[in-house]
């Protein structure tokens, strides 16, 4: 088991760089997910700590020892890709047991290494069935014993579970991280999936064009996002925005919106200018228009079930309001919108930041 840590890597390819200098620490039994949209470093991180690509700056350090120099054999790490590639000639068997074999461990020793691990994947019964008949649960279950056999430091996994139909990866994701649970090995696994990542990850990372804007356990992320991008990347529906001119006093409390006050006491450091309200669906409910709240009118009502998802037009940018699907609201009705203190964040538009107490802040940076 190992903690891994990594100091200001950077990878460029040619004039482009594909992550800029970052550092943060995944801690020994985590799993820790690295999240973000395609193109975004997510991979190129990886296979800088699996020592498949060079950093062009920066140490990785694995288990106390900084392990830049050493090939991807000799750190001790599992690799598991989207594509399972098994040994389409050997059967199960010997598909798992051949790492333990090539590594020169007796007949003994791997027969009760190689029991030990079909009863944690719960393929006792497959282990003389050969590979190719097998469907994709299971050769997923023969790819990671194969990893988890060598019981190796760290497991890095790039999207294993991205050419799954979505009812099956949630099933895996499922089986994923009671694995995990089992073992208890350092995990490092990436995804572009939001849910996949909230689902399984002991904490995230959350990345964008070469850059980490966040770190923290999914509710975190989820609840105080430290970014527009965050913010707008993770939740569905996406977080609302809307934009405003306004000012806010350090330690302030009051912003002011088109002439409606908003309270918004998570507030905040002192801000002026272009800036954005950010509140989830969830946190904003229907009334009667009245001056004191910010109008608008729905446009759009979508019935899902156990909620409704209501867009409001409002003069600062359209809302969108999770009900209960008992409530209904008619489309060109006007409405007012109560949007929940508490959960607002407000962010800079022109940086993009969130714009978070000192006291806010060092939760975070606790995450
Ligand atoms: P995806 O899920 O699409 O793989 P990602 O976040 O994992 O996205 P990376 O694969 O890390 O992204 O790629 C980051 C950026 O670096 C991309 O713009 C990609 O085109 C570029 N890149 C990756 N490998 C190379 C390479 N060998 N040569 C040149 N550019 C590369």
């Amino acid at each position: 088991m190992a903690e891994i840590e990594i100091r200001n890597l950077r990878k460029d390819f040619g004039d482009f760089t594909a992550v800029h200098s970052s550092s943060f620490t995944i801690r020994d039994g985590e799993f820790f997910m690295l999240l973000g949209p395609s193109g975004c470093g997510k991979t190129t991180t990886l296979r800088m700590i699996a020592g498949l690509e060079l950093p062009t700056a920066g140490e990785i350090w694995i288990d106390g020892e900084e392990v830049g120099q050493k090939r991807a054999a000799e750190r001790d790490i599992a690799f598991v890709f989207q594509m399972f590639a098994l040994y389409p000639h050997m059967n199960v068997r010997q598909n798992i047991t051949y790492p333990l074999k090539s590594q020169g461990m007796g007949r003994a020793g791997i027969a009760a290494k190689l029991a030990e691990v079909a009863r944690i994947l719960g393929i006792e019964d497959i282990l003389e069935k050969p590979v190719g008949g097998l469907s994709g649960g299971d050769r997923q279950r023969v790819a990671l014993g194969r990893a988890i056999v060598r019981e190796p430091k760290a497991f890095l996994m790039d999207e294993p579970l991205g050419a799954l139909d979505a009812e099956f990866r949630e099933r895996m994701a499922e089986e994923l991280r009671a694995l995990h649970d089992r073992i208890n090995a350092t995990t490092v696994y990436v995804t572009h999936d939001q849910l996949e990542a909230m689902q399984m990850g002991d904490r995230i990372a959350v990345m964008n064009a070469g850059r980490v804007e966040q770190i923290g356990p999914p509710q975190q992320i989820y609840d105080w996002p430290a970014s527009l991008f965050v913010a707008d990347f993770i939740g569905s529906p996406a977080m609302n925005f809307l934009s405003f001119e306004g000012q806010v006093e350090a330690g302030g409390a009051v912003v002011g919106i088109g002439g409606v006050s908003q309270a918004i006491p998570r507030q905040l450091d002192a801000g002026a200018g272009r800036l954005v309200l950010g509140v989830r669906p969830e946190h904003v409910r229907l009334h009667e228009p009245d001056a004191a709240r910010i109008q608008g009118e729905v446009i759009a009502s979508e019935y899902l079930g156990t909620t409704r998802i209501v867009t409001v037009q409002t003069a600062h940018g359209t809302v969108k309001a999770r009900i209960p699907a008992a409530e209904n609201a008619r489309v060109g009705e006007a409405v007012g919108l109560g949007l929940d203190p508490a959960a607002i964040t407000l962010f800079d538009a022109e940086s993009g930041r969130a714009l978070l107490s000192e006291a806010n802040r060092e939760v975070l940076a606790d995450g």
